[in-house]
This record gives C-alpha cells, sequence and structure tokens, in this order.
C-alpha cells in the first residue's frame, strides 16, 4: 500500500532513461532538479551526463537511503544532493531543468508549482500518465482540450516527446505515460492571472455551450455585474489597482490554489438544471441593460457562437480584452 500511494513505479528500460536525458538537452553548467529519483536509474544518468549538479527530492525515507548508497564513494556524489521531503511541500532550490518520472497524483498541483517557481526554469522533461500529457498538450478543437490546457499554455509551451507503454515500468502502472516538454514563456503574456482564469473557468464550466448561453446565464450575468459595480466605485476612490494589471509572480503563485480543482476535472459538463438560479433577483431595467452589454462584447468578437472547446489562447486573450475594455472584470 505504501508503493501504492506514492506512485512508485521504477523505470526499468535503460533506453528509455537515455533517451529521456538526450531529449532534456542537459549542458554542463545546468543545475538538474529530479522529483520522486526513486531507487536513482533516471539519477544515475543525469549525472553520468556531466551537469553541474542534480538536487533530488524524495518523499519516502527508504528510498533516500538507498539512493545514498547507491552513489556513496562513487566519483558522482560530490555533484549530488538528496532532499528528503514533499515536493509540493518544500521550498525548490535554484533549479535550469526538471527532469522527472513523477508519481501521477502530484501532476497537476506539482505542474503550478514549477511555472510559478522563480527565477523561472528553462525546460522540465516530465513523464506523466498519458490521458494527463494529452490534457496537457491539447490544442482547440481537440476532445481532451481543457482548463488545464488553456492554463498550462498560457504559462508555458509544451511538446508531447516520447510515449511510453506501461510494462516500462516495475511494477506495471495500470496506464501508459507520456513524456512531455514543458518549456516556460518568457515574458509571460500581459494579463492577470485571476482575470484570465476566471473567464476560462466560466467558460469551460459548459465548454460545448455556445458563449452567447454561457453569458446569458442569471448567474454569470449577476456575478459580472457585481464585478463591474465593485470596479466602478473602486475607481472613484482611486485609480491604483484597477488599471491594466499584469500577470505578477503573486498571480502565478495562485495558480497553486486552483490545481486541486483541476485535479478533479473530469471534462464532464454540469447539468443545465445546476446553474440556474431563481429569477427574483434579476428583475429590472438596469439587469437587461447589463445583458445588452454583454451580448454586444460577444458580438463585436463574433464570440456568440463560438463554444470553448474551440477557442485558442489568442481567441481567449482577446475576448478578455474585449470584456476588460468595456469594464467587465472576472475577479
Ligand atoms: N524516478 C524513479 C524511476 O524513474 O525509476 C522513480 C519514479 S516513481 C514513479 C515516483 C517516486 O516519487 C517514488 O520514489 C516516490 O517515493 C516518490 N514520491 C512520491 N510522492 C512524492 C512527493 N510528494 N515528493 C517527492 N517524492 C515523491
Amino acid at each position: 500500500l505504501f508503493e501504492k500511494c506514492k506512485g512508485q513505479h521504477i523505470l526499468k528500460n535503460p533506453a528509455l532513461v537515455d533517451s529521456i536525458v538526450d531529449k532534456a538537452g542537459l549542458k554542463p553548467t545546468d543545475t538538474v532538479l529530479e522529483i520522486g529519483p526513486g531507487t536513482g536509474n533516471l539519477t544515475k544518468r543525469l549525472l553520468e551526463a556531466g551537469v553541474k549538479a542534480v538536487i533530488a527530492i524524495e518523499l519516502d525515507p527508504r528510498m533516500v537511503l538507498e539512493l545514498n548508497r547507491r552513489f556513496q564513494g562513487t566519483p558522482l556524489s560530490s555533484r549530488l544532493k538528496v532532499i528528503q521531503g514533499d515536493v509540493l511541500k518544500c521550498d525548490l532550490p535554484y533549479f535550469d531543468i526538471c527532469v522527472a518520472n513523477i508519481p501521477y497524483q502530484i501532476s497537476s498541483p506539482l505542474t503550478f508549482k514549477l511555472l510559478s517557481h522563480r527565477p523561472i526554469f528553462r525546460c522540465a522533461v516530465i513523464m506523466f500518465q498519458h490521458e494527463f500529457a494529452m490534457r496537457l498538450v491539447a490544442k482547440a478543437g481537440d476532445s481532451l482540450y481543457c482548463r488545464l490546457s488553456v492554463n498550462v499554455q498560457l504559462l508555458s509551451r509544451l511538446s508531447h516527446l516520447i510515449k511510453v507503454g506501461r510494462n516500462n515500468f516495475r511494477p506495471p502502472p495500470k496506464v501508459d505515460s507520456s513524456v512531455v516538454r514543458i518549456e516556460p514563456r518568457k515574458p509571460l503574456p500581459p494579463v492577470s492571472f485571476k482575470e484570465w482564469d476566471g473567464l476560462v473557468r466560466l467558460c469551460f464550466n459548459r465548454k460545448n455551450k455556445t458563449l452567447g448561453s454561457i453569458f446569458k446565464q442569471k448567474k454569470v450575468l449577476a456575478l459580472l455585474e457585481k464585478n463591474y459595480k465593485t470596479m466602478q466605485s473602486l475607481q472613484l476612490t482611486s485609480d491604483a489597482e484597477t488599471g491594466d494589471e499584469k500577470m505578477s509572480v503573486d498571480d502565478v503563485a495562485l495558480l497553486a490554489h486552483m490545481v486541486d480543482e483541476l485535479n478533479m476535472e473530469t471534462g464532464d459538463e454540469k447539468d443545465d438544471d445546476e446553474m440556474e438560479m431563481d429569477d427574483a433577483d434579476m428583475v429590472g431595467e438596469g439587469r437587461a441593460f447589463f445583458k445588452e452589454k454583454i451580448m454586444g462584447i460577444l458580438q463585436q468578437g463574433d464570440f456568440a457562437e463560438k463554444r470553448a472547446s474551440k477557442l485558442s489562447q489568442v481567441d481567449f486573450l482577446y475576448l478578455l480584452s474585449l470584456f476588460n475594455n468595456a469594464g467587465i472584470h472576472f475577479s
């Protein structure tokens, strides 16, 4: 059970370990972060590739012991530092590159933790569960395209490197895997992540509905109107903080808080009924006017008949800018 909950599936195929290390494009000056080194098959190859240092974070004290024993007294040991701990709970050290065969249950929080780390790393080459990997790299129109794809792709460029069958591991896991490259975008797109995620979350809540029907929902209109009024009153008292926000490190760090939700995301759509609320608080001409304003913005960008499942990064950025320019905010 211990092994199972830690996702301890050891890579057994040396050719595969070699090709993961090859794809990382390591330089002699690189400090490499490895997460979950286990018994050290990947660690050994990383050290042999001649990098400056490997810092390995491993949760299981027995593995840490075994790892230290494996390299003790060898010339490789002076460039290896093993930290015992939970990678999600500890402060990450400086690193240039992350190379890891991770336990799959931490995929989403780990990805966002890496992307919010500063200074930002050059690239990460990580083994994920195949389906998670396909969601990461999915493009508009692909069946696995979801909030995870859009949010990770806002912060990084992704590429699928190698599909890995379950028999490359001991014990074999129940699912196939894929190695993915993550290259953080430099600079980050000039948007507030809170705004971005607010919009994307609304749109993907019912990703196959048209934006016209999503933004007609009373609950959505009520939320946007509330934000609109808050913004207006803020603008009256102070101009600070209401201007164009750029994505800050703190913003990116916020990502860590949404990851549990993303983990649970199944791609299932919510029931229409669940999204509706009664009309009681949605009366009056003010509301009708506000709804017209929102519909006007959607039409302006030709978005009313479009669906989130088909919208690209650029589409979402454009839509967000149309809303924000009209004083409509999502956070
Ligand atoms: N890298 C090794 C390999 O390729 O053979 C082992 C990979 S195994 C899939 C995952 C490793 O991550 C296990 O050694 C496990 O103990 C460790 N682990 C699990 N959860 C962790 C966490 N939260 N932080 C750090 N290591 C963790």
